[in-house]
């Protein structure tokens, strides 16, 4: 064992005595002094690192007593599903921190895949695999279902299709799908919580089959919902439309936020900053990175082969966003409601293919929540 050396600047003796202050605080590296003398000497700057460790216990305590920006709450959700060993799974889902190097070295390298065409026609089979899914999701959903019975019948989904549900364990995400009902922007966690009549719920699926990544989103309305959710909706659907027809060779990336931005705009409503649409294929995320307001500075030309999404949430108040402390939940930053719809394009010679477009016999390419309007 070392002696401890006092902490006042000069001094060489062998401290004897903690700071009580810093003992009162838990403060562990903490500062010994030889002597009442040097304690006293060393005082104003000392001090400091008292300050310092309570600001430190404040923030512990205002996490404590998180202040929600609207009216959802978190409620408890069921333990992490299990994927048979059958099932081929991506890199980050055996991680213990859930981590994806093989997605870091895809966004390292800088340059936007061009997919070959055994590439296109995997990743094409994934966004149906996906689409699917979705599809059995959107039949699920109506007042007094649980997220998180949604996210079961989501798992299955994916299973009896030879699918990974890519969110889980990305980078420790604990659930199969993603469900944002309201004011929650993105990345909702599927828990007991019953949907309500009047609820919108956005349900976020991506699926992982032979090697590639599918990703797709829509918002539903849950029962009788009110005008000014139903034109959120409506307009936030428009939005990505709109910005689809936008895709073909030689568009840079970053035009894609102008027309979105244009529509939010001329309705009232804002476009959130803080996601962004990506290049998806063999990785969950990469290049491009496509976000979806005006003036952004993302880099990137569209050309026939690249692979990303576009979904643009959409806020009826502020664009800001806020993160529960379950450090997924993004809720806007003032409680209003937030909409979302998602696609997984690829780039043609002529343009794009929406490769997790619906296709209903009846209701066609139609979002699910035109379905009743
Ligand atoms: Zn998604
Ligand atoms: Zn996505």
């Amino acid at each position: 064992m070392q002696n401890l050396i006092c902490s006042k600047v000069d001094c060489k003796k062998v401290a004897n005595f903690r700071c009580p202050t810093c003992l009162k605080l838990g403060i562990s590296d903490g500062v010994h002094f030889c002597s009442q003398d040097c304690f006293r000497q060393s005082w104003d700057s000392h001090k400091l690192q008292h300050k310092q460790a309570r600001s430190v216990e404040n923030i512990k305590e205002n996490n404590s007593h998180y202040t929600y920006s609207g009216l959802l709450r978190p409620f408890p959700y069921t333990p992490k599903r299990i994927v048979p060993d059958t099932i081929v799974k991506p890199d980050y889902a055996t991680h213990p921190e859930g981590v994806s190097f093989s997605e870091n070295r895809s966004k390292s390298s800088g340059v936007i895949e061009v997919l070959n065409k055994e590439e296109i026609t995997k990743l094409k089979k994934a966004c149906k695999l996906g689409r699917e899914v979705l599809d059995v999701a959107a039949k699920a959903i109506k007042v007094g279902i649980t997220t998180d019975e949604i996210d079961r019948l989501v798992h299955q989904a994916c299973i009896e299709r030879d699918c990974y549900p890519s969110p889980l364990n990305y980078y420790k995400y604990p659930k199969s799908c993603c469900t944002s009902v309201n004011e929650i922007i993105c990345h909702g966690i599927p828990d007991e919580r019953p949907l309500e009549d009047g609820d919108i719920v956005n349900v976020d699926i991506t699926v992982y089959h032979d090697g590639f990544h599918g990703d797709l989103n829509e918002t539903f309305f849950v029962g009788n919902v009110d005008e000014a959710s139903k034109k959120l909706v409506k307009v936030t659907y428009e939005c990505l439309s709109k910005a689809i027809e936008l895709v073909k060779p030689g568009v840079k990336y970053r035009d894609i936020g102008n027309v979105i931005q244009k529509i939010a705009n001329q309705n009232g409503v804002s476009v959130v900053k803080s996601f962004c649409g990506h290049g998806i294929h063999k990785v969950f995320h990469t290049l491009p990175n496509v976000p979806h307001y005006a003036k952004n500075k993302t880099t990137g030309v569209m050309q026939p082969g690249h692979s990303f999404t576009i979904e643009p949430m959409i806020n009826q108040g502020t664009w800001r966003d806020i993160i529960w402390p379950d450090e997924w939940t993004a809720a806007t930053q003032d409680g209003k409601r937030s909409a979302q719809f998602e696609h997984t394009l690829l780039v043609t010679e002529t343009g794009c293919e929406i490769l997790t477009i619906r296709n209903d016999p009846v209701f066609k390419s139609q979002p699910h929540f035109m379905d009743n309007l």
